[in-house]
């Protein structure tokens, strides 16, 4: 019997909301009737389609992907636009009504990088005869097209797999729902990734399932420690993309800093991840990745306390985070309650509004480090629109709706928003709202012209704010000798790997 699949090819950057919905609505119902060669095209909105040889070169290869794969996923995307592939592999699945398992987003780099070693195609020549072909459809390929071997795709990972995935994942293998729950505990609760060791399911079931899937977790690049127990890991992504996991040791209390995204598109002028530009939102697997990975190696107490305040903008990142939690907080899974989990914002406010109306029990830290809307653009670059009144008002709404107080960042930078008229405008400016205010002294960051202000002024700007704040704490610096500061690390190995 041939293999049923159905390969879709999205050719450009845009609209990838507009594109999602309407590849999904074309997937679910013709997804039983297709058989190869059933290839499908999907063509950027607003465009005709175009008969154009290049575009069918990647309608071959993406049906002897299929034909050549081992696990036979029924779905494939060709991409030549690398930042999308998280976001299909978790949006189309979910809108199309399909599990995660049976969808494979294929891009040019991937295939290209599997490629190279054995074949003299490589990516950019790809390009160029897409290039070549797009002002003259007609012109023919060059002829080393036919030499393209394809990958084999291996088998598939399921980190990240949400309960409901694993669910839907053993009712498609004809299994009872129940033993994705199984399967989840397994992972997240005992951090068994071995199939043969999942003891509670049966012989057949887990050869099954040690055929077609597996579970991989992120493997550090590097580990640097600090003199004051602050340890930061450096992680390589499949993508040779790097994210930083922050560590840090307060006596008993040990508090994890996660990163949800590799760069950051707020781009704060002060802050080393801004420097490095944005490039991709974390995969919910290589979020929750982070927090296994750390368990794996300092055991159940590794850290007691999760701050989502590591590289990017978490609430950019919102339904992975939300996933993430879950996870987190699950009795099966991580078991921590979310009680012990900050997320931090520099402050998108529909978002705060959303958090607050979701139901997790979470803490929310704002980026504030300036009083005025002047200053606080000067520092961050955060859309216009949201404003500090704006923000005020959705803190207030959390604060409000969740029955806690909101925590306000305030970096200070020497000279910049450290003086006493600094210092009474944001207290006049939190007034009314339940918080507390947590200074911090500015890191120094590689070429960036921010300084650090003194012990002395820090803490003369702390005695102005407290009486009239209800809660003030001066945090002291961590890990000052292994660039603990966020995105220093992954940028200095992004600049490396530039220079190669
Ligand atoms: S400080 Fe946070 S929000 Fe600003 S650029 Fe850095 S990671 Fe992004």
């Amino acid at each position: 019997m041939r293999n049923k699949a159905i390969l879709l090819v999205h050719e450009g950057v845009h609209q990838p909301r507009e594109l999602v919905s309407s590849v999904a609505a074309g997937l679910a119902p013709p997804k039983a009737e297709c058989d190869l060669p059933p290839v499908r095209s999907h063509l950027p909105i607003n465009r005709e389609p175009r008969p154009d040889r290049t575009f069918n070169k990647f309608f071959e290869i993406g049906n002897e992907a299929i034909l050549n794969s081992k696990v036979r996923p029924p779905i494939i995307v060709i991409t030549f636009f690398i930042p999308v592939i998280p976001f299909f592999n978790s949006v189309i699945p979910a809108k199309a009504g399909i599990h995660r398992s049976k969808f494979m987003t294929y891009n040019l780099a991937f295939i290209d990088s599997r490629l190279r070693g054995n074949d003299n195609i490589t990516c950019q020549k790809i390009f160029e005869n897409r290039k070549r072909s797009h002002f003259n459809p007609l012109k023919p390929l060059d002829k080393s097209w036919r030499s393209v071997k394809l990958p084999v795709m291996s088998k598939i990972n399921l980190m990240g797999s949400t309960l409901a995935d694993l669910e839907s994942l053993m009712a498609d293998l004809g299994e009872k729902k129940y033993k994705g729950r199984q399967l989840f505990k397994w992972i997240y609760g005992s951090l068994q990734y071995d199939f043969n060791q999942m003891t509670d399911l049966t012989k057949e079931l887990r050869e099954k399932l040690d055929a077609k899937y597996i579970f991989t977790g992120l493997q550090p690049e590097g580990i640097a420690k600090s003199q004051d127990g602050t340890e930061k890991i450096l992680f390589r992504l499949n993508d040779n993309k790097f994210i930083e996991t922050v560590l840090i040791s307060d006596g008993d209390k040990r508090t994890i800093c996660v990163s949800t995204q590799v760069g950051c598109p707020i781009k704060c002028s002060f802050c080393a991840t801004g420097l490095m530009g944005f490039k991709r939102n974390l995969t919910l697997g290589e979020i929750i990745g982070q927090l296994l990975y750390v368990r794996e190696r300092y055991g159940e107490n590794a850290y007691r306390n999760i701050v989502f305040m590591g590289m990017g903008e978490p609430l950019l990142n919102y339904e992975n985070l939300v996933q993430a939690i879950k996870i987190i907080s699950s009795s099966i899974g991580l078991s921590l309650t979310a009680r012990k989990v900050t997320i931090s914002t520099v402050g998108i406010v529909p978002k705060i509004y959303t958090l607050a109306d979701s139901g997790l029990k979470v803490n929310l830290a704002i980026s504030l480090h300036a009083a005025t809307d002047k200053k606080r653009r000067r520092i961050l670059s955060i859309p216009f629109k949201y404003d500090l009144k704006a923000l005020m008002e959705a803190a207030a709404c959390f604060a409000r709706k969740r029955k806690k107080r909101v925590t306000f960042e305030y970096i200070l930078f020497k000279g910049l928003n450290d003086s006493r008229e600094d210092a009474l405008a944001l207290a006049e400016l939190i007034k009314g709202i339940p918080c507390k205010i947590n200074i911090l002294a500015y890191n120094p960051v590689e070429n960036v012209p921010y300084k650090r202000p003194s012990d002395e002024e820090i803490n003369d700007f702390s005695k102005l704010l407290y009486p009239r704040a209800p809660a003030v704490t001066v945090r002291k610096s961590r890990g000052l000798d292994i660039d603990a500061a966020c995105g220093q690390l992954a940028g200095k190995m992004q600049k490396i790997r530039r220079r190669r």
